[in-house]
């Protein structure tokens, strides 16, 4: 019979086999942020309704088709957070972050929403790694962020990415791109799909970011396609050619991408992109950009700002596909009582959790279903609470892997087990081999 529930269309559950991929992926990049000096921030998971419009822009996807906003009992308009930027800007903004440090280093992890079409990779509820640089407008601040975007990645195992790059300039050059685009479109206006009609009414360059392949095919039929890259000004110029330096010296491997001009408003100057083969060209992994306007819009001062989304979901999904090994966790200890031992054992399991993974059988199941169970558990040591021994204030350990066991006192216990655990397991070869010379002899 089929569960009377199931998770909502679009969302997933993340089952505990699932999740050793993501913990080991979440620590990772943990560690990447520290080394780059980055402090996580937490925001809510919902906001004002009219702070993502103010700043994904009115005419963009996600707050025009794909936003889980809702009234709350007092009539608030609110809606779950699309991305990250916009609640980390406004807390950066309400806590006064920028009066007490010129630059702040800021990373998030969590759930956003989005109500698109739900497809692999594509999902109504999905995780992001969110980090913002606030407070520089020099170019080298664009290279760190594009670098430790690639270095999270490489972190986790990904080898030749390629950065996607372009400058989508001010919204003033932006404009006159825009015109430039309605013109180079203007011959197959009519076929184009009705998104995409729209969008050009709209904002000309959300035209670009079209996933419908009957569009893609007619832009392969035009000429070639206006740069914003010739629309740009001269400080922005010379700002994409500090940035193109900057990236060369740090050895990042990129290339320019005329196309790619982020689906959000508040982006300037640089922006930036990374695809993976495995989830085909229209499925990007992460991106992120430069937004200068982004805190002026939301009503504070002018701040200059560049950050990044990395999309989780998807990153693991190329680490599975790819059969990216995840370290084995911890190998730990299982304890073994007799009925006369089980009461001692409560309280010897308790204070062994103080310091290593210890399983313990809670139903008090016979000696040879522990032993089982024990086998089965893939831990490195097993402790076998004899009552005779027990007596003596003594415990038998055996090295699982290593096929070895000793009488260790209670009071010395930790440590023997701290070594055994620390130990790398022998050669599995030579084990079976001594196994066989014992069977042997005996
Ligand atoms: P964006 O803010 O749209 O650039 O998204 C940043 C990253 O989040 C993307 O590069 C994807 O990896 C991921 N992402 C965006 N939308 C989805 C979705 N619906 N499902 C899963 N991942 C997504």
């Amino acid at each position: 019979m089929a569960p009377r529930f199931q998770a909502p269309r679009g969302t997933r559950d993340l089952l505990p086999a699932d999740l050793g991929r993501w913990q080991w992926a979440e620590a990772v990049a943990r560690d990447v942020l520290e080394r780059y000096g980055f402090r996580e921030i937490r925001t809510p998971l919902f906001e004002d309704f009219e702070l993502f419009a103010r700043t994904s822009g009115e005419s963009s996807d996600v707050v025009q088709k794909e936003m889980y906003r809702f009234q709350d009992l007092g009539d608030r308009d609110l809606a779950l957070r699309p991305e990250f930027t916009a609640g980390v800007m406004r807390a950066y903004l309400e806590h006064g972050l920028g009066g007490r440090a010129r630059v702040h280093r800021l990373w998030s992890m969590g759930p956003v929403f989005r109500y698109g079409r739900p497809q692999k990779g594509r999902y109504r509820q999905f995780s992001q790694i969110n980090c913002e640089l606030v407070g520089s407008p020099a170019p080298g601040a664009d290279v760190e962020m594009i670098t430790l975007f690639v270095d999270l990645y490489e972190a986790w195992g990904f080898r030749d990415l390629t950065v996607l790059v372009n400058s989508v300039g001010q919204p003033a050059s932006r404009r006159s791109y825009g015109e430039a685009l309605r013109t180079w479109l203007a011959p197959v206006r009519e076929k184009l799909s009705a998104d995409s009609q729209q969008r050009l009414v709209a904002n000309p360059l959300r035209v670009l970011d079209t996933k419908d392949a009957g569009d893609l095919a007619l832009f392969g039929e035009l000429g070639e396609m206006p740069r914003m890259l010739d629309a740009i000004d001269a400080a922005d110029r010379a700002h994409w050619e500090a940035v193109r330096a900057g990236l060369e010296a740090a050895g990042i491997r990129y290339e320019v991408d005329h196309g790619l001009v982020r689906g959000l408003d508040y982006y300037t100057r640089t922006a930036f992109e990374v695809h993976d083969r495995a989830l085909g060209a229209q499925i990007a992994l992460g991106g992120g950009g430069r937004y200068d306007g982004l805190v002026a819009e939301l009503g504070g001062p002018p701040t200059p700002g560049v950050g990044f989304a990395i999309g989780l979901d998807r990153a693991m999904l190329v680490l599975e596909e790819r059969g990216a090994a995840v370290p084995a966790p911890a190998a730990g200890v299982y304890v073994a009582a007799m009925e006369s031992t089980r009461a001692a054992a409560v309280a010897l399991v308790r204070a062994l959790r103080r310091r290593f993974p210890v399983e313990f059988d809670v139903e008090a199941r016979g000696f040879g279903a522990q032993m089982k169970a024990a086998g089965k558990s893939g831990a490195r040591a097993l402790v076998i609470m004899g009552e005779e021994e027990w007596t003596r204030g003594e415990v038998v350990v055996k090295d699982l892997a290593a096929g070895t066991q000793e009488t260790v006192a209670r009071d010395r216990l930790e440590e023997t087990l701290a070594a055994r655990l620390a130990q790398e397991p022998p050669d599995r070869s030579a084990v079976d081999e001594r196994r066989a010379g014992e069977t042997e002899t005996s």
